[in-house]
């Protein structure tokens, strides 16, 4: 059985992800984060995507453009895209963590924790069918298990996130093919999949989501002093091509 329609209109999800935007550019939840960032990355792309990737965290360019997938792993990212016929305008993109971690050490669990909540929020509101996660961390944090990618990776699941049912699909990240050509050819034969998993259109509903509750409201920001200022000008909302 298909799952129910239970989107709500694109207007109303449109604003209320400009606002999750607004509350993201200010969150001080990782004090270190947010005193070294140049830009909160909030993500990218169709705000009613079928397919969102899940990366791990920006990098030092996609920390100077506040855009995710902006360097070598994104060019990387778009090109396979391309070989299935997509364009990063048609998917959402996102990350675990929106904040650059300073000299690209892998993010501590503390701050995975703290923007699980904007994450969820993201799949909530975009409700996409297929969430491709790129590498160990997304892979790890949406099905809420320590299995590795090498063990994952191009095998599809049903998965139940934010009161829906979703397929996953982890896949490597495209950092790690950069340099290694066998992993590369992998992730390509996995990427080769997606159209016909998209095809397979949403999941089931789970049985007890039939009737869905409003969508939780994050939390307000604990207070710890105004947020650093912002080094770069960050993309507005319509150059993250949202809304
Ligand atoms: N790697 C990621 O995981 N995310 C980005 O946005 C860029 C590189």
């Amino acid at each position: 059985m298909a799952s129910p329609d239970l989107r709500v209109p694109a207007a109303e999800r449109r604003e209320a992800l400009k606002e999750l935007l607004a509350q993201a550019r200010s969150c001080t939840r990782c004090p270190e984060l947010a005193a070294t960032r140049n830009s909160v990355v909030f993500g990218a792309g169709n705000a009613d995507a079928d397919l969102m990737f899940v990366g791990e965290a920006p990098g030092a360019t996609e920390d100077e453009q506040g855009l995710p997938f902006v360097g070598r792993a994104g060019k990387l990212l778009g090109q396979l895209l391309e070989e299935i016929g997509l364009s990063r305008e048609e998917v959402f993109i996102a990350n675990t963590l929106m904040c650059r971690p300073p000299g690209n050490r892998d993010p501590l669990p503390l701050e995975i924790d703290n923007c699980h909540d904007y994450l969820l929020r993201k799949v909530e509101l975009i409700e996409p069918t297929v969430i491709c996660t790129l590498g160990n961390f997304s892979t790890k944090l949406l099905r809420a298990d320590p299995t590795g990618i090498t063990k994952l990776h191009g095998r599809p699941e049903v998965i139940e996130l934010g009161r829906r049912a979703v397929r996953l699909y982890p896949i490597y990240h495209p950092a790690a093919a950069l340099y290694t050509p066998r992993m590369l050819e992998t992730l390509r034969e996995d990427f080769a999949r997606l159209p016909e998993l998209l095809a397979e259109g949403p999941p089931a509903a789970p049985e007890h989501s039939a009737v869905p509750e409003p969508a939780p409201v994050l939390d307000p920001e604990p207070q710890q002093g105004s947020p650093e200022p912002q080094a770069v000008q960050a993309p507005r909302a319509d150059q993250l091509g949202l809304f």
